[in-house]
């Protein structure tokens, strides 16, 4: 964090850090997350009151802004959590546990939860397809270290799948973990996630190449024959998936250096994020930690379930 932002009140104060929580999830005032009443509820400011008690005057029911989001049964400071996600979304290529553990002075095991928590959060729940109006959608996979459950043998089958979907208009990635490369799981999963009326391009390879019945058009550039732009169109190629793919295992091998098959989707939602709001798209470090909040409500994550 640099010197002027990790001034600001919300990384130094746990009543400040409430506010700015508070300010961003109910923007409208608080809101009962118990029976959802927002008009009679008062503050709670004893002396003795834990900081952000609000009382319903409804259901009668105590609550702060803390409760149905990541930070539920977190005993940390909301600070020390403001702290983290702004590191987090900051970083180009992620932060490890150990880098969190050591920066803010929490436990590792306190530093790992939280950034699994963290990586949640990013997870957004848009499941609405890219290529919408026409738009150019490309599409690309990668692999990235090997499946533990898979013998090693020559080629690609051993390791771990990765496909990617970058919206060229809208400038997001979305990725998903998969379990081959075959058109038979792919092709699904783009049918699902492109719009039909979108453009899609792609390499050459082979589980593409029925592409075009199913969307408005396909450009391949032909990989195996050493092409990356179309010369016959220069709208045809995956440079921009492929940059995608580039930022996401520097930061992998650099930061993170190993992480379980079972949690590489929360991975792929920290880079899919990242990329998502990236500079590029006039959105700094504090907008894109603000926006990190917003996907904090609905994502309780058990102890159990990150291991
Ligand atoms: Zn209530």
């Amino acid at each position: 964090m640099n010197h002027a932002v990790s001034f600001e009140p919300q990384f130094q104060s746990e009543e400040a850090a409430y506010a700015f929580v508070e300010n961003r999830l109910w923007p409208d005032g608080p809101v009962c997350p118990h029976c959802g009443n927002k008009e009679k509820i008062g503050k709670l400011n004893g002396k003795a009151t834990r900081i952000g008690l609000y009382k319903c005057y409804v259901c009668l029911k105590q609550f702060t802004v803390k409760i149905g989001t990541i930070f539920e049964d977190s005993h940390l400071p909301l600070r020390l959590w403001l702290q983290a996600i702004y590191h987090v979304c900051a970083s180009k290529k992620g932060v490890s546990s150990n880098q969190l553990h050591r920066t803010l002075g929490i436990t590792l095991k306190s530093a790992w939860f939280m950034s699994h928590r963290i990586r949640e959060a990013m997870r957004n729940g848009n499941l609405s397809p890219f290529g919408g109006n026409g738009g150019t959608v490309e599409s690309d996979e990668t692999f990235l270290w090997n499946d533990p459950e898979k013998p090693v043998k020559r080629g690609y089958a051993h390791k771990n799948k990765i496909l990617s979907l970058v919206d060229r208009e809208s400038g997001e990635a979305r990725s998903m973990v998969i379990d081959d490369v075959t058109a038979k799981t792919i092709v699904p999963i783009l049918k699902e996630n492109i719009a039909r009326e979108a453009r899609v391009m792609t390499d050459d390879a082979g589980q593409y190449r029925f592409l075009g019945e199913e969307f408005a058009d396909h450009g391949t550039v032909a990989h195996s024959l050493g092409e990356y732009i179309s010369l016959a169109d220069p709208s045809i190629h995956t440079n921009t998936v492929e940059g995608f793919f580039s930022i996401f295992k520097r930061g992998m091998k650099g930061v993170y250096q190993h992480c379980a098959k079972k949690h590489m989707h929360r991975y792929l939602a920290e880079f899919d994020f990242r990329y998502s709001n990236r500079v590029a798209k006039g959105i700094d470090d504090s907008d894109r930690a603000k926006k990190l909040l917003d996907g904090v409500v609905g994502k309780r994550l058990t102890y159990e379930t990150t291991h």
